[in-house]
């Protein structure tokens, strides 16, 4: 299928930055969010991002110049009733993706794919949301978007074959490289790496060490690039707590129960940096 437009739903650090690589591969993308000034901050972050790609020589000021032509602002859904595919980007939250995913199959064309970027959540429950639900696939992008080189690609139980090839073409379009896993709960990367993060917590939580001190131990002991404490505050506080509790009920197994200390955190509104504060604090 030819895909030449793409809707990404939600203008935060995931969505703008897969708004960033889709307008980088020379897709049309629309970036939507729920206020104006919300998609201007994920394209101030575009454009900051792009700029250092320029002082870096990656690309040049003309190319910068182009890719963001390729990005229009979008804050109503409605703008869906053109586009080939739509990567949802919103807060990891089933009701929440239900609804857009609802209403997408209600304005989207027939021949349109629906993916989300979800953590954790099942695709197969997404795609109940929709009557289409061959045409619904999980796209789940790293953080940050325009460096990581993976995606994993989730089908659900009614993904359509043609439908996963589309989508494992876009990938590799976008410079990125598919792997293809089967919809449980937190797939692959957020079933291993997000147990490692609350275990982190638990330590810090009990007094274990200090949090810089269990940074150092995994960095400098396991040669991981950062701690589990900093990470947390880069993915957000409040998606780690969102992609434990889908663990945990999907799971049904105590060993995924969250740490109260990442609910007291979420709770206090310290989501990690793009708060400005959450294990560590941010300028
Ligand atoms: P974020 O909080 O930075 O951004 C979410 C954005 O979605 C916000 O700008 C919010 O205004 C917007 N939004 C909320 N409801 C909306 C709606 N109904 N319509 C349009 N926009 C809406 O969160 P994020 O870190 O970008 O995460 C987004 C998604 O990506 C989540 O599902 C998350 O699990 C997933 N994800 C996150 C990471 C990570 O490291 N943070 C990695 C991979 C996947």
């Amino acid at each position: 299928m030819n895909v030449e437009k793409i809707m990404v739903i939600g203008a935060g650090q995931m969505g703008s930055g897969i708004a960033q690589v889709c307008a980088q591969a020379g897709f049309t993308v629309l970036l939507n969010d729920l206020k104006p000034e919300f998609v201007e901050r994920g394209l101030a972050g575009i454009e900051k991002n792009l700029a250092r790609q320029v002082l870096k020589e990656r690309i040049t000021e003309d190319e910068k110049v182009a890719i963001l032509a390729n990005i229009t602002a979008s804050t109503n859904l409605v703008d869906a009733g053109t586009v080939d595919l739509v990567i949802e980007a919103a807060v990891e939250n089933m009701a929440i993706k239900a609804s857009i995913f609802k209403e997408l199959d209600e304005i989207a064309p027939a021949h349109a794919i629906l993916a989300s970027n979800t953590s954790s959540l099942p695709i197969t429950e997404i795609a109940a949301a929709t009557t289409r639900p061959e045409k619904v696939i999980g796209m789940h992008f790293m953080n940050p978007v325009p460096v990581m080189k993976l995606v994993e690609i989730i089908r659900g139980l009614a993904t359509a074959d043609e439908v996963y090839k589309t989508i494992e073409d876009i990938t590799k379009k976008l410079n990125k490289v598919p792997v293809e896993v089967n919809d449980f709960p937190g797939f692959v990367a957020n079933r291993i790496l997000m147990p490692m993060i609350n275990e982190a917590i638990y330590t810090l939580y009990e007094g274990v060490a200090t949090k810089e001190a269990i940074d150092d131990v995994m960095k400098l002991g396991m040669n991981h690039p950062m701690g589990p404490l900093t990470l947390a505050d880069f993915i957000g506080l409040d998606t780690c707590l969102y992609i434990m509790e889908t663990l945990h009920e999907g799971f049904g197994d105590d060993k995924y129960r969250p740490c109260p200390l990442l609910r007291k955190y979420v709770k206090a509104g310290w989501l990690g940096k793009k708060s400005g504060r959450g294990f560590y604090e941010y300028a």
